[in-house]
């Protein structure tokens, strides 16, 4: 039943953000995703469920305190520490709740559309003063699509501006229904050619790209092209200028942002025992950036850098 009683499963909710949309906003990420980008820095919204986030750094040696709590037997010794068997874990936070060193925490909370409202709602004064208001992300906020709709819905109700930070992988069906309720679409295109995509990604662009061209021709949101700029991964003329005939090809243009590769979320990924393979890129320098954006001008789009 869709209703403030719709639960979803949230990794966490920012106030103050001015990266996610125009003004002061609060950014809700929500946990999902169907793609595996290799650049992620957010690996923790990729998987739907509740996860445990393990800092060996913090955990006591010998202590093994959490070992005898998991009843799925997920934990173990190793060494002097221990190791999370993560096909075994349900994401109970058993552990997690005798760990008084906050070695083990839990990753994602299951929330009702009320709660999240409560949150965003002591941010208003906010929304009001810098034209800013709420944005759903993730992850892909449409993968828990119930209920970032009601939410999305319920924001508008009271007068909130949206917006929706989207892959774009959904289906068209359902993202046509999410746009009814947002004012501001921040959509990203991370490569032109479908093979690519799919090894960067892992999945196609071609649903990606299709779903862009029909926002473009059937809705007026604030649609912005959100493009990763992974240095020697998608920045090449080629690329860029297959993105610029893209863009210049749809019915109305949407606002072109780029975001420079970072490594900000490399240690989540061994928090969360998995391996980040781009281990030896480096961002770019802000000149490199610039050459980006000099280049796209050249084939006719004229990006913004958002550092
Ligand atoms: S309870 Fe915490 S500190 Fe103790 S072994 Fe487990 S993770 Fe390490
Ligand atoms: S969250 Fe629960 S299932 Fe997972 S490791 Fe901790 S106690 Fe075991």
């Amino acid at each position: 039943m869709e209703s403030k009683l719709q639960k979803g499963v949230i990794v966490k909710i920012q106030r103050f953000s001015i990266q996610d949309g125009p003004g002061i906003r609060t950014t809700v990420f929500l946990k999902g995703c169907f793609l595996r980008c290799l650049w992620c820095s957010n690996p923790e919204t990729q998987e739907p469920g509740i996860e445990v986030e393990y800092s060996k750094e913090k955990c006591i040696p010998q202590c093994y305190e959490c070992v005898g709590q998991c009843d799925a037997k997920a934990i173990s010794k190793d060494g002097e520490y221990i190791a999370i068997d993560r096909k075994k874990c349900s994401g109970c936070g058993r552990c997690v709740e005798v760990c008084y060193r906050k070695a083990l925490t839990v990753v994602g909370e299951e929330m009702d559309v009320a709660e999240v409202l409560n949150e965003i709602e002591k941010d208003r004064p906010f929304y009001e003063k810098s034209g800013g208001g709420v944005t759903l992300s993730g992850g892909e906020p449409l993968y828990q699509h119930r209920f970032a709709v009601e939410l999305l819905r319920q924001c508008k109700e009271r007068g909130i501006s949206t917006a929706l930070d989207t892959t774009g992988y959904v289906d068209w069906d359902i993202l046509k229904n999410t746009l009814e309720y947002t004012d501001i679409v921040l959509y990203d295109i991370k490569h032109l050619d479908p093979e690519e995509h799919k090894k960067l990604t892992g999945v196609s662009n071609d649903v990606i790209l299709e779903n862009a061209r029909r926002i473009s021709e059937k809705f007026f949101p604030i649609l912005i092209f959100r493009i990763p700029v992974i240095p020697g991964i998608n920045d090449n003329p080629k690329n860029l200028k297959e993105l610029a005939q893209f863009v210049r090809s749809l019915s109305n243009l949407p606002a072109i942002h780029l975001l420079p590769y970072h490594r900000l979320g490399v240690f989540k990924y061994t928090r969360l025992g998995r391996e980040y393979t781009l281990k030896n890129l480096q961002p770019p320098t802000r000149d490199y950036i610039r050459r980006v954006a000099e280049l796209l001008e050249t084939f006719g789009i004229r990006p913004l850098i958002v550092t």
